[in-house]
């Protein structure tokens, strides 16, 4: 198979994998490893949170389970490149543009919360498959490298302590020009976060047993992208 490589005699996906919790990073690494390979960037919590805030947007009770297999349905999630290099991915769902709704604070709770539901996941996790099924694709999230892709040829496990992902997140937020009052807030949601990923009973958040662990507290985005293409690159 094209796709295909040979890594300690099964066959491995030509696919990068990069989980991690919250805040620790991994967007802007994950896009600057895609640039550089010149592969497909796969924002696996985008779609998450597409899921999120369709079922705000519509009023969808969690616990309503056909009310929500009925979003499912008929929900059509699409990622399209960013305009500038630096931005997010752009999320389309069902052909209206939901980019800036699913990047705020309240949606990567709303996400947390829906995905830790069965229907949810199996839908998501079909569709990334399918995205990556041909190769070439740096896919990032929480279970890419244990669930969605466990025969991916590289795989990084991301962390850093919530205090150092919480200093981040403000800094980001503060330079897309939005007002933080409450730094405790977002201290607070990063740890529940981390909580409902790593707590979860389908495809919680743990590193995978073959992939490599970074930790970020100390190594600026493009150190960490770094390593993780020499890796890359001395096996590939
Ligand atoms: O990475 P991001 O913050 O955009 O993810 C939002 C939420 O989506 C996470 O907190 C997590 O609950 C969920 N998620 C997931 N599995 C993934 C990616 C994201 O459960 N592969």
């Amino acid at each position: 198979m094209e796709e295909a490589m040979v890594a300690g005699g099964a066959e491995r996906l030509r696919v990068v994998t990069i989980d991690g919790p919250s805040g620790v990073g991994k967007s802007t690494v994950s896009r600057k490893v895609a640039a550089a390979l010149g592969w497909t960037y796969l924002d696996t919590g985008a779609m998450y949170r597409a899921v999120g805030v369709q079922c705000r947007k519509e009023g969808i009770s969690l616990e309503d389970a056909a009310a929500l297999a009925a979003l499912l349905a008929r929900l059509d999630i699409r990622l399209l490149p960013p305009l500038h290099e630096s931005d997010d991915v752009r999320v389309m769902a069902n052909g209206e543009d939901i980019s800036a709704a699913v990047r705020s604070p309240e949606a990567g709770m709303m996400a947390s919360q829906v995905s830790a539901l069965p229907a949810v996941r199996a839908k998501l996790t079909a569709l990334q498959q399918a995205m990556g099924r041909a190769g070439e694709i740096v896919a990032e999230g929480r279970d890419t490298g244990t669930v969605v892709f466990p025969a991916a040829a590289w795989k990084f496990y991301l962390d850093a302590p919530p205090e150092e992902r919480c200093r981040r997140r403000v800094g980001q937020l503060r330079a897309k020009g939005q007002a933080v009052p409450d730094e405790a807030a977002i201290l607070a949601q990063i740890i529940e976060r981390d909580r409902n990923d790593r707590e979860r009973t389908i495809a919680p958040l743990r590193m995978a047993a073959d992939a490599v662990l970074i930790d970020a507290s100390n190594m600026t985005a493009d150190e960490v992208a770094a390593r993780m293409l020499a890796v890359v690159r001395q096996a590939s």
